[in-house]
């Protein structure tokens, strides 16, 4: 792709406050570009793992090719472009563009962690954030009516729930128990399952019911971070993440997917759509369940370690519907209804951004996204606001918004299991799995086959753009090494 086609790709200019950075990756200490290497990596995904990898790279003076099979760079960091085609995976009306006066995120949408790594980035970026969640409270679904958080501490029930959720990083009830399981053997009542699926099983990208118990908390148990979540005032996320590896960007090759990586001979052969590229080394970052699919062959196949941790690490269903109401009737400071059994995650992103704050952006992973996703996404919507009808008395219906035309319902619904090249929203542990399973999915096969990617972080981070990036950051220097020794 020629360079003012790529710029055209990273929609710079969109975001007010973006400072075109050509920073660096490398550690503080490091010499400037200094690696003597004729070769070149070969990075299969540009998503944020595959983004600052390429970013460490270049910085050090090594040829990158960045194959992509989409004509997009972010991968699950994805925003909601006014030019935004409509596809299976993508429901949204171009002649009703969104009112909302902020940036809606399709993927990764919370800034978790204060100092976590996408929150230096965004801070290195001076992309100003909103800490939605000092200035409100979460309210929960419970027993057909919706509660503040106050309100329902007062019943027992939810402060166990709370108190398994917050003690959670220190379980150690056996390998094989789901979250739900582990849940109920802590004797929370089954009332709170639906509260419980929010916290620790929706979060994590699936259900309580489907998630490996022992593994979850281990991983828990790694973070370093401090946990807090922000949003992005004014810009759109995607943005961000693309100016920041803008020096990436020129060597990225779109639309190519890729189908075999053969690392068996001197060099890495890699087929794709287009024909068939040759690099010396490569960097694997696609989502787990494209690996998990078979998508891609690899030759010689993969060491059985790697095809073992593949199989207890799974990724599930995943859908972001964004409803607009005419007006807010949830609570303008109501941070996330929980506990919701078709949407387990409404979050009120309006929070500190916006005059209106009438949308509500909802995840959906897991089981209830595996229903949802066999239904049409109007009927989605009906399920969603049908519920919020039954603790809001039908307020949800009264003021969706709709088509001055026909009076048909109008939202946004990015269903990611129906899109080919991501199938599912992010890792999660199976039950039986531990935390060291993404260890060996990360690690390297040889001196020329590498990985990285969310699945591939064991620091905690799983299922997020910082430990997407850390990945990155691992793999890089993994291959630098590679490189340099003797
Ligand atoms: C609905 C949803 C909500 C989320 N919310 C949050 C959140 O609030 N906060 C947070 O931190 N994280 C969140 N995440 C997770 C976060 O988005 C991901 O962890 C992160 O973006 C993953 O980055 P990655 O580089 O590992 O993979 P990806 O971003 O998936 O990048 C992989 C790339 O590989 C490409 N690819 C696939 N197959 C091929 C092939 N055969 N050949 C070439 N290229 C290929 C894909 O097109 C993609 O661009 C969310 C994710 C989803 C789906």
């Amino acid at each position: 792709m020629k360079r003012r086609t790529a710029i055209k790709h990273i929609g710079l200019g969109v975001s007010a406050g973006l400072a075109l950075p050509w920073l660096s990756s490398c550690k503080e200490n490091d010499p400037g570009p200094e690696i003597q290497y004729d070769g070149v990596v070969g990075i299969i995904g540009a998503g944020a793992a595959g983004l600052l990898a390429a970013d460490i790279l270049l910085a050090k003076g090594v040829k990158v090719k960045i194959f992509e099979a989409s004509d997009q760079l972010g991968g699950r960091v994805r925003s909601l472009r006014r030019n935004d085609l409509q596809s299976e995976s993508l429901v949204v009306f171009p002649t009703a563009l969104p009112y909302s006066d902020f940036p809606l995120e399709l993927g990764a949408d919370r800034v978790i962690g204060s100092d976590s790594r996408w929150a230096e980035i965004i801070e290195l970026m001076k992309v100003p954030l909103v800490d939605f969640r000092s200035a409100s409270a979460d309210s929960f679904f419970i027993d057909d009516a919706v509660l503040s958080e106050v309100d329902a501490l007062l019943d027992a029930d939810f402060l166990n729930a709370k108190n398994f959720r917050d003690s959670f990083a220190s379980f150690s009830g056996g390998a094989g128990l789901s979250v739900l399981q582990a849940a109920q053997a802590a004797g929370v009542a089954t009332r709170m399952n639906d509260i419980i699926n929010s916290w620790l099983g929706n979060a994590y990208g699936s259900s309580a019911n489907r998630i490996g118990a022992q593994a979850l908390a281990e991983a828990l148990a790694q973070v370093t971070h401090d946990g807090k979540e922000f949003t992005s005032s004014t810009n759109p996320l995607q943005d961000v993440l693309l100016s920041r590896y803008v020096r990436a960007v020129p060597t990225v090759q779109y639309n190519t997917k890729i189908q075999s990586v053969n690392y068996g001979g001197e060099k890495v052969e890699i087929t794709h759509s287009g024909g068939t590229d040759t690099v010396d080394k490569v960097i694997v970052t696609v989502p787990v369940s494209i690996l998990k699919s078979g998508d891609i062959s690899f030759s010689p196949a993969l060491p059985s370690a790697k095809v073992s941790a593949l199989s207890r690490i799974g990724m599930d269903a995943s859908m972001r519907v964004i409803l607009e109401f005419k007006r807010n009737f949830y609570g303008e400071a109501t941070a996330a209804l929980f506990g919701g059994t078709q949407g387990p995650d409404y979050l009120n992103n309006a929070i500190g951004r916006s005059e209106l704050n009438r949308t509500l952006s909802v995840t959906i992973n897991g089981e209830k996204a595996e229903q949802l996703s066999a239904l049409s996404a109007n009927e989605i919507v009906l399920q969603l606001l049908s519920e919020m009808d039954a603790v809001f008395d039908g307020k949800a219906t009264e003021n969706i918004r709709r088509d001055t035309v026909d009076n048909s319902l109008v939202y946004t619904l990015k269903d990611w299991t129906k899109d080919p090249l991501i199938k599912g929203g992010v890792s999660y542990p199976l039950p039986g799995g531990t935390n060291s399973d993404r260890t060996d999915l990360g690690a390297p096969v040889g001196d020329k086959l590498f990985f990285a990617g969310e699945a591939t972080d064991d620091t905690g981070e799983f299922g997020t753009v910082s430990g997407a990036l850390k990945s990155g950051e691992r793999a890089a220097y993994e291959v630098i090494d590679a490189i340099l020794a003797p």
